[in-house]
């Protein structure tokens, strides 16, 4: 999201920008996958601070937005809590119940927030960025991926910072930067069940291994009927605890804890359990200055994502605007022969920190 983003921007503002995506899909852990019984949001699940990003997810006219507001109904619990009355014959499912805002969601999956984005840009998939070299003339990509043989104004790196590094040698600002970031790893369990569940469409628990649980069904946009698709989080303790596991392994302890919440037999037609190895950043980068983004104006290297600000899809999403505008900025200044150096502090805020 913060790539793609940035080079959203870029277009916006008269650049040519191409992104490189080694996946063969576009979102990375803001996505979705496609499975024998329909699609799982495997990653991000909902998007808190849409105000931003809704302006971005438009698609084609007569399309729905790629952008939804996602509203669950209360549980007696919650309207007990709230001291709403709930009546003994009351229906969980009814829809005049009280309804709660979760955030906002893709529709029809998570993906489409990216490929809303995409839609204007030149996108390689499958195409890893393994090594980056800079010239005084520019930037070039050689390494496996080979056939990237362009020469590029400016560079942007958009993946978390442990793969990062090898990429940012040019700048010892930048490697400092990112030396320190810290991630960690999380384990999910896509789960199917012909039969109804029988949890809300979306909850958090305080105790593990479990930390929280979406209904796809749940969510607008999805197909509502069966099967029922399940994204389950275990906590970040569990995942690191079983970081050595193997999927089979863990997918059968989470299905365990899974039946143990719903209290009930749960029979799965699908279930994949998946480690995330850089699921969210515990510690940021290190700059002097707050910052969404991080510009080396000297070799025109840039880096967006939540290497820099939070594992949030909203701030990546800013973080990704604001290293475009540095991007701009920094490639304008050049071309009208400014010095080099001061972009942190002629924007006057903190949005690209000049190291
Ligand atoms: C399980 C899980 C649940 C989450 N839930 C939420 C949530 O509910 N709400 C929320 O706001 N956030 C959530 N997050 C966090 C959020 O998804 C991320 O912080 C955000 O999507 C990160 O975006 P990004 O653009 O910085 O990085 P990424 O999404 O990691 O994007 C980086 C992209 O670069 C590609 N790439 C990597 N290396 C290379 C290379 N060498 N060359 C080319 N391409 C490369 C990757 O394939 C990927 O597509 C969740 C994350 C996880 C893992």
């Amino acid at each position: 999201m913060a790539g793609l983003t940035c080079a959203r921007e870029l277009c916006l503002r008269g650049c040519d920008p191409v992104v490189f995506e080694a996946s063969d899909r576009l979102g990375g852990r803001c996505s979705s996958r496609a499975t024998p019984i329909g699609w799982f949001d495997d990653g991000a699940q909902c998007i808190s601070g849409v105000t931003r990003l809704s302006a971005h997810a438009v698609q084609r006219p007569g399309e729905l937005a790629a952008l939804h507001a996602w509203t669950l109904a209360t549980t007696p619990a919650e309207d007990e809590r709230d001291g709403r009355k709930w009546r003994k014959d009351e229906d969980e499912a009814d829809v005049t119940r009280t309804l709660k805002p979760m955030g906002a969601v893709g529709v029809p999956t998570m993906m489409a927030l990216a490929h809303a984005l995409a839609r204007p840009l030149d996108v390689r998939l499958r195409t890893p960025v393994l090594q980056a070299q800079w010239r005084s003339e520019g930037w070039t990509l050689p390494g496996a991926a080979g056939a990237i043989d362009e020469a590029f104004e400016a560079l942007v790196i958009a993946i978390p910072a442990p793969l990062a590094l090898p990429l940012v040698r040019a700048s010892p600002a930048l490697t400092d930067a990112l030396r320190g970031v810290r991630y960690r790893s999380r384990w999910v369990l896509l789960l199917g069940s012909e039969r109804p569940v029988g949890l809300p469409g979306y909850r958090e628990f305080q105790v593990g291994p479990i930390e929280r649980i979406a209904a796809m069904h749940s969510k607008p946009g999805r197909h509502a009927g069966a099967p029922q698709r399940w994204f389950i989080e275990a906590d970040a303790r569990w995942s690191l605890r079983h970081e050595q596991d193997d999927a089979e392994t863990v997918a059968d302890l989470l299905l365990d804890n899974f039946r143990a919440h719903a209290g009930r037999p749960v029979t799965p037609n699908y279930l994949r359990a998946h480690r995330w190895r850089h699921a969210f950043v515990e510690t940021p980068a290190t700059t002097p200055w707050r910052t969404e983004c991080l510009w080396d104006g000297d070799v025109r290297l840039g880096v967006c994502g939540d290497s820099v600000v939070a594992s949030q899809v909203d701030r990546v999403h800013g973080s990704g605007i604001a290293m475009a505008r540095a991007v701009a900025e920094g490639l304008t200044f050049r071309r009208e022969g400014a010095v080099a150096g001061t972009l942190g502090s002629r924007s006057g805020q903190a949005l690209a920190a000049q190291l």
